[in-house]
């Protein structure tokens, strides 16, 4: 039997296990990547782990959250980054050189290699051929310190494309469709691997926006085979010797298969508040809109932002509503501003930005209340924007631009003829600011007073007992968990300060039950914890004295960091049984160290009057380290 391209990548990086579906391996990481809001508190873990210098091939710390310098916390965490990369030997990339993904995809990114990131968009890379992985900043240390990645053999869920996409439609659409057919949980164990005659019409950045959107779908990694497109993406970079071709063999065999043909697709939008809540265009055309946001690292590459900077040539931006650039690096600054479309973007009214997330991660630029805001952004979770009940849909960036002309959703198709444009045949590297690893031995690393070391965390007890201090219902996010914005993101590197704004937006009494009646579990239903890769989401939940979590099912980093913390992962054997539990009730689950110790996957859990059966389903390793306490005290020990 052949083999697709997931395979291919993932047998040339085994060290342990088998290729079988469903049982945990360990990989090889070649390459790392961590931004600034999960970074700060990989590098203090990095540190804990004791080694000198990062054992990959190549890792990258990027700043590219944390941008607002209203005080000295942001600053100083730059800084200490900065100093980070130079003792430990990595890449750094500052503020205002762009977002991880975008730079990471530019300069770095190879076809064939493994990419671990502590950012969940980090499967940007698989545009390009790489095998590219979103986890917890505690793996991505570990990775760097030369160990293995363990992740569950996913299943490959293979989507065939064929046809070419139509005027106004583009690479947004494609997955915008994908979110359509299959929801948030869809991609929940498998690669999405893309294959057929349609791949060769999309380019690289094509395919990153569309692997990038992919980690909407709950997907492990999603990725492209690496081809002649490839070749030219890497040559305009001027990184061909990189170039290795990669496809999945004839008799390859995919667990699901899609098929999609490019060209029946129309522009598609996401709507509030989440981003499967797919329709066409226009059935939800003429709703006035008071901003349009074109930026992420979904939707920022130099042909995102020229087919805006095209169709506004001749044409002015709607006084009704604010029109934002967000650039997704400094390489798309200099080569918009050299090809002279920076020129027409001003002229037409657009604030253009610094390179960087900036809004997509509530680091300004909130909407008006009650007012709707078109982002070409990965995600619409509720309050993500920074505005409360915030209306926000997802879309192309020909669909933005519509809306900023005519002040109104719009089905771009109504704009007339399609902007035509070549891109670079070679690019302007705008890496000028990147600095290289260099020699760290003699390196100060430096703290500012807002870095807090990081916390100690007992081994599991012999018996557990504790009050449910929240239950919650489905499709938890991090964002819900932990969330960001400005206020909150600066204290990322202060797990003592930030744990303050634990389940903020759900119950804002969390935090002082937590701190008064803890410890205890959190209860909750589907996909608890979609979204982000953020750890502080475990993290800052398990300082409060979250030990235990009992949902119905979890999503996929967030359920590996609960481990990396020593948090229990337990789901509802039967999920009635959800119901059962009350706001305050006192749970035990007796012998709970020896019972995971011994292997059991089923735990009994006696409650207020019942008791029902719970699952632990993790690996012997996860076993280990949920007995230590977490992974932390378990490398420590080892
Ligand atoms: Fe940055 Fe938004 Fe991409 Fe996250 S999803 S890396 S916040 S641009």
């Amino acid at each position: 039997m052949g083999y697709t391209v997931t395979e291919k990548i993932l047998a040339a990086h085994l060290v342990e296990g088998e290729l079988k579906r469903g049982t945990e391996i360990g990989i090889r990481i070649d390459q790392t990547l961590t931004q600034d809001a999960t970074g700060t508190m990989a590098y203090l873990e990095f540190e804990a782990i004791g080694i000198p210098r990062v054992q990959t091939e190549l890792s990258v710390c990027y700043v590219d959250h944390n941008l607002v310098q209203s005080d000295f916390r942001n600053a100083d965490d730059h800084r200490f980054l900065q100093s980070v990369a130079r003792k430990f030997g990595l890449y750094f990339s500052p503020p205002g050189n762009g977002i991880s993904h975008q730079v990471h995809l530019e300069r770095f990114g190879l076809p064939g290699k493994t990419l671990l990131g502590s950012d969940s968009h980090t499967p940007t890379g698989g545009g390009l051929g790489m095998l590219a992985i979103g986890a917890g900043g505690l793996d991505v240390a570990m990775a760097m310190a030369g160990k293995p990645f363990y992740l569950v053999m996913p299943r490959i869920y293979g989507i065939k494309l064929t046809g070419r996409l139509a005027p106004w439609v583009s690479a947004r659409d494609v997955l915008l469709e994908v979110l359509r057919r299959l929801s948030v949980k869809g991609g929940v164990g498998y690669v999405m691997e893309y294959f057929g005659p349609g791949v060769a019409e999309l380019s690289v950045t094509d395919r990153a926006s569309i692997t990038n959107f992919g980690a909407e779908l709950g997907a492990t990694s999603s990725l492209f085979p690496s081809d002649e497109r490839t070749r030219e993406f890497l040559a305009s970079q001027g990184r061909e010797e990189g170039f290795v071709e990669l496809s999945a063999d004839p008799d390859a065999v995919y667990d699901q298969v899609m098929e999609l043909d490019l060209a029946s697709l129309e522009p598609l939008i996401a709507c509030p508040s989440s981003p499967d809540n797919v329709v066409p265009v226009r059935e939800v055309a003429g709703r006035p809109v008071a901003q349009v946001l074109v930026g992420s690292c979904s939707n920022s590459s130099l042909r995102d932002l020229m087919v805006v900077a095209k169709t506004l040539e001749s044409r002015e931006v709607s006084r009704e509503l604010s029109f934002e650039i967000n650039p997704g690096s400094r390489q798309v600054l200099e080569n918009l501003t050299a090809a002279g479309d920076m020129l027409t973007l001003v002229r037409a009214g657009a604030r253009v930005h610094q390179a960087g997330c900036l809004g997509c991660i509530g680091m300004g630029q909130a909407p008006p209340t009650g007012t709707i805001s078109l982002r070409t952004f990965p995600r619409n979770f509720p309050g993500r924007s920074g505005t409360k009940n915030d209306q926000v849909y997802l879309c192309s960036p020909e669909t933005a631009v519509a809306a900023a002309i005519t002040g109104r959703i719009t089905d771009p198709r109504e704009l007339g003829a399609y902007p035509r444009f070549d891109l670079p045949r070679r690019y302007l590297p705008g890496d000028s600011r990147i600095e290289p690893p260099r020699d760290g031995a003699e390196v100060e690393i430096v703290r500012g007073p807002n870095i807090a070391p990081f916390p100690e965390f007992k081994p599991l007890a012999a018996d557990w007992q504790g009050r449910a201090l929240l239950k919650v219902e489905d499709n938890i996010t991090t964002d819900h968990i932990m969330p960001a914005g400005a206020k909150v993101l600066p204290l990322r590197s202060n797990v003592p300060a930030i744990s303050a704004f634990v389940y903020e937006a759900v119950d804002p009494e969390f935090v002082k039950r937590a701190r008064e009646e803890g410890p205890g579990l959190v209860v909750g239903g589907d996909n608890y914890g979609q979204g982000s890769s953020r750890e502080h989401a475990a993290l800052a939940p398990r300082f409060l004295g979250v030990e235990v979590k009992l949902v119905k099912s979890f999503a996929r980093i967030h359920k590996a960091n609960l481990i990396n913390f020593g948090i229990v992962p337990l789901t509802f054997a039967d999920p009635a049984d959800y119901d059962k539990i009350k706001l305050g009730d006192l749970l035990r689950i007796e012998s709970i160290r020896a019972q995971i110790a011994a292997g059991a996957e089923t735990l009994t859990v006696a409650g207020e009057g019942y008791t029902f059966q719970a699952r632990l389903d993790v690996s012997p390793r996860h076993r280990e380290i949920l007995l230590a306490g977490g992974l932390l005290n378990w490398a420590q020990a080892g």
